[in-house]
């Protein structure tokens, strides 16, 4: 077998295809980067000796595969506090175990995220609307929409008409920019899985017998349940960036700011790619095989011969949403009876912003995150997050009247004074998420063309064009470098990941 693997992509996916086939065999693989950072969607951003995660990524998984390699990576910090959250390593390549504090703001107050039914929500939510979310529910149990036909169907579903009003249809609509029956109920299966109010019942009553259980995998814990998990130090980026060294050590190749723009195939195989460099200069990489994490439309929309015209009217029908997350350094946080004096620090790792009259989408809190990835413990660094389509209002703002802007929305829901505001740095992400509307309903024609590509496999989040967190993108690429090494060409079992896997052994157990 000849070995020359070209990856498309230095995020979690095509580093660890990259190590995998490093790691088990004598390959050299080349991965191409459009970007000057490894960590795609998952890198961490420093600015000011401060650093941003793009989102904030928790690190767990089902896969014990995926821990396995993690852990490898980077120990997981050995000294625990009696709840079993990591105690800060004086060291710095550690994975720290974090507690997840994540609450709904909305009506100026927080509330449980997922919605939990405690006291503190009822009292929040008040009893006319407690008795129309109970008779929703109810009567959504007893006259379920069938068949779900869209994302609203799926929230109707599981948690009526009232509950999916008040905590479900904005934000989501917020996220995506499209209505909730615009969008597959396909997404809502994927993002909260098996999640329905029984559950969230059960979960609250077992939380409250488990405290100081430190297994992070929480194999038995709906995904969006998940209550502790590990954490880079220094953040995500630090996984990644400890990938690539590896990768190097075993003769591995990254090049920065080559972004693929053209890719040649002859006899239903690819032979070559193209790269273009900031300065237009343009490179031919010949392989024998190709992985690719770069966003399938702008894969097959770059082949040449083009595919045929229904594939590409499907590449081009593909949509995305797109996200800006400014970091914001702030003196303190305006007082609250939850936040911690002197900095008034809330103790949320994120918080979903409900308002309606905003339009930031969610909070992160990086000092809680890891206080490492804050340069001063007394200040407060914060990620605002919002989503956007790449060249809207949003999109096209200016850093300044984006930070202005942002401050002045965090102002007006009482989480902070402008005047506390101490400096800013605003990251744009294109094709944060891959959307499951558009012409998703018919990605099976586009699928069964670059299927055919014998040598190419498509792994990750936007090469699949699947809301695949890290530990999916990882096991898709780790399939990828099996294949590869055993000289496979049948791509079924990556296009399983995320679908049905993890969650069959779930129901298994
Ligand atoms: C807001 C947010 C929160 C998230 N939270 C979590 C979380 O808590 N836990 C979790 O596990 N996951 C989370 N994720 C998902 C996680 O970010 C992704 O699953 C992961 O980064 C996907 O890895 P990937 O390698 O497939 O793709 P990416 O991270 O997108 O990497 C792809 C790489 O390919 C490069 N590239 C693209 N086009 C080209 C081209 N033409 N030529 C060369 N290079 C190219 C990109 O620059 C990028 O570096 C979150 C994502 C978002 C947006």
């Amino acid at each position: 077998m000849s070995d020359a693997v070209i990856i498309i992509g230095a995020g979690p996916a095509g580093l660890t295809a990259a190590l995998e086939l490093a790691r088990h065999s004598g390959i050299r693989p080349i991965v191409l980067e459009a970007l000057d950072d490894v960590g795609g969607i998952s890198r961490t951003i420093e600015y000011q000796g401060n650093r941003m995660d793009i989102g904030g990524h928790r690190f767990f998984s089902k896969s014990d595969w995926v821990m396995d390699w993690w852990r490898q990576m980077m120990p997981v910090a050995p000294d625990k506090d009696a709840d079993g959250f990591s105690v800060m390593p004086r060291e710095d390549r550690y994975l720290l175990i974090r507690p997840r504090l994540s609450r709904i703001y909305f009506l100026r107050r927080f509330f449980d995220y997922p919605i939990s039914l405690s006291a503190k929500t009822m009292a929040n939510l008040g009893p006319v609307r407690l008795v129309r979310i109970g008779i929703s529910y109810v009567w959504a149990s007893l006259f379920p929409r069938k068949p779900e036909k869209n994302l609203e169907d799926f929230f109707y579903n599981r948690f009526g008409g009232e509950l999916y009003r008040t905590f479900f249809k904005d934000y989501t609509e917020k996220v995506w920019g499209v209505a909730c029956r615009a969008i597959s109920p396909a997404w809502g299966a994927q993002r909260i899985k098996g999640l329905s109010i029984t559950k969230a019942i059960l979960h609250a009553v077992k939380k409250n017998f488990s405290r100081g259980n430190a297994n992070v995998a929480q194999k038995d814990t709906e995904t969006s349940l998940i209550e502790r998990f590990l954490y880079p130090k220094f953040g995500p980026g630090q996984m990644w960036r400890l990938a690539a060294e590896e990768l190097r050590a075993r003769g591995g190749e990254i090049h920065f700011g080559l972004k693929v723009v053209a890719l040649t195939r002859e006899n239903g195989r690819l032979v070559a790619i193209e790269t273009e460099a900031a300065d237009k200069s343009r490179r031919r990489w010949h392989g024998d095989w190709f992985i690719s994490t770069m966003p399938v439309r702008d894969l097959v929309l770059a082949v040449d011969p083009p595919p045929p015209a229904p594939v590409r009217s499907v590449a081009e029908g593909l949509m995305y949403r797109d996200f800006i997350t400014m970091g914001l350094l702030l003196k303190k946080l305006k007082p609250r009876p939850e936040g911690k004096p002197p900095l008034n620090l809330l103790p949320d790792t994120w918080i979903y912003i409900q308002e309606p009259d905003v339009k930031i989408g969610r909070l992160q809190i990086f000092n809680n995150w890891s206080p490492a990835l804050v340069r001063d413990a007394d200040t407060i660094w914060m990620g605002l997050e919002y989503f956007c389509q790449e060249n809207d209002e949003l999109w096209r703002m200016n850093d300044a009247e984006f930070a202005s802007f942002a401050i002045a929305e965090l102002a007006r829901i009482d989480l902070i004074d402008p005047a506390d505001a101490l400096d800013s740095h605003v990251v744009r992400i294109p094709k944060a998420y891959p959307a499951y509307f558009g012409t998703y309903d018919q990605f099976d024609t586009l699928r069964e063309f670059t299927d055919g590509i014998e040598n190419l496999f498509l792994v990750g989040r936007n090469g699949m064009h699947r809301y695949n967190n890290q530990d999916h993108s990882m096991v898709t690429a780790k399939l990828a470098a099996e294949a590869i090494l055993a000289g496979r060409t049948d791509k079924a079992a990556i296009w399983s990941v995320n679908v049905e896997d993890e969650y069959h052994e779930e129901k298994k157990a």
